[in-house]
């Protein structure tokens, strides 16, 4: 059965190589809900990637759960024919770090085919909640120490590893509540089901300005520059020292996709990122456009690996609160 599978990923390699790529529809999986975050970058990515891969349809696939495993794990077994793509974020560093079974190799089952963008998380909370600031929130905690259920993308995602960093920081142990996606966990955290969540500012950027959800810190060292939450604190500078989280997102194909093939969904990556329609609607959500040399195959990889390895011991010193 082994050879079986071997030889089918052989024959579509060799398919793919001489049929033109692309000739047929291309499908990005975004590992979470749709709505959410990581497919908001994927939708506006698959637009601006269209025409550079040669007008061909760019679909997203959004298959769900496991904190982003299942649907990583689907492309990481699929053909590799560059018709099956994976866009995820810095889980591809966490989920080595944080899941007892991991289903797939993240350093030997794709083809690393660039990054795409940098982006950083806030801290917010349901919009009933008593203490309408963080520093007026560390005060509210003194009462209600165990009460607080925190809403996350399932273990190994950007909001967990956000969520245990901010739990750590606090020396609080909070509830997680996890979901297939952020996109569901801010309907509730918004109809006030669920306290506090950490989320990508592609997400809850249009929720902070318009007060669905109250705006705690950014997780960033820096202020951001967005004019939406450019006055927003972070959370260093609200006591918690050293806080730094931001995400990044790449894109994969399976192992043993043709270098070609590589190679021009690369082309049109690199197009796609200088296109001032996607930079436009990426900025305004509080994203940064990678311009360095991540944008390469071969430093995407290793910035991966590098980051594996930067996020496991912060990771095992708050092994405490790791659901
Ligand atoms: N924001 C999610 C995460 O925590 C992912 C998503 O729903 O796009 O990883």
């Amino acid at each position: 059965m082994k050879k079986l599978v071997a030889l089918v990923a052989v024959l579509s390699a060799v398919l793919a190589h001489a049929d033109n790529y692309p000739s047929k529809t291309v499908s990005i999986v975004v590992p979470f809900a749709a709505g959410g975050p990581t497919d908001r970058v994927a939708r506006d990515l698959a637009e601006a990637m269209r025409k550079p891969l040669g007008d061909v349809a760019i679909v997203v696939d959004n298959v769900l759960g496991a904190g982003s495993s299942i649907g990583s794990n689907k492309v990481a077994k699929a053909a590799p024919d560059g018709y099956t793509l994976l866009l995820n974020h810095i889980a591809m560093a966490t989920m080595p770090n944080l899941l007892r079974n991991m289903p797939f190799k993240v350093d030997s089952d794709f083809e690393y085919l660039g990054m795409i963008n940098e982006v950083p998380m806030t801290v917010i909370a349901r919009p009933t909640m008593p203490a309408k600031s963080f520093k007026e929130f560390r005060e509210w905690l003194n009462g209600h120490k165990g009460a607080i259920n925190l809403g996350n993308a399932g273990v190994g995602s950007a909001s967990h590893l956000c969520g245990l960093m901010f739990q750590n920081a606090l020396q609080i142990d909070m509830t997680a509540i996890p979901y297939k996606g952020t996109a569901p966990a801010m309907v509730d955290l918004m109809g006030g089901q669920i306290d506090l969540m950490c989320d990508q500012t592609t997400n809850t950027t249009a929720q902070i300005e318009a007060k669905k959800v109250i705006a705690y810190g950014v997780t960033t060292a820096k202020r951001l520059t967005v004019p939406a939450l450019k006055d927003l604190p972070t959370l260093q500078e609200d006591g918690l020292k050293g806080f730094d989280v931001s995400i990044w997102h790449g894109l994969y194909a399976p192992k043993g996709t043709p270098a070609d093939v590589v190679a021009k969904v690369n082309r049109a990556l690199k197009i796609a990122l200088k296109d001032p329609d996607f930079i436009k609607k990426q900025e305004a959500l509080g994203a940064v456009i990678i311009t360095d040399k991540r944008i390469e195959p071969a430093e995407h990889k290793k910035f991966v690996a590098a980051e594996i390895a930067r996020w496991s011991p912060i990771i095992a010193a708050a092994k405490e609160y790791i659901d």
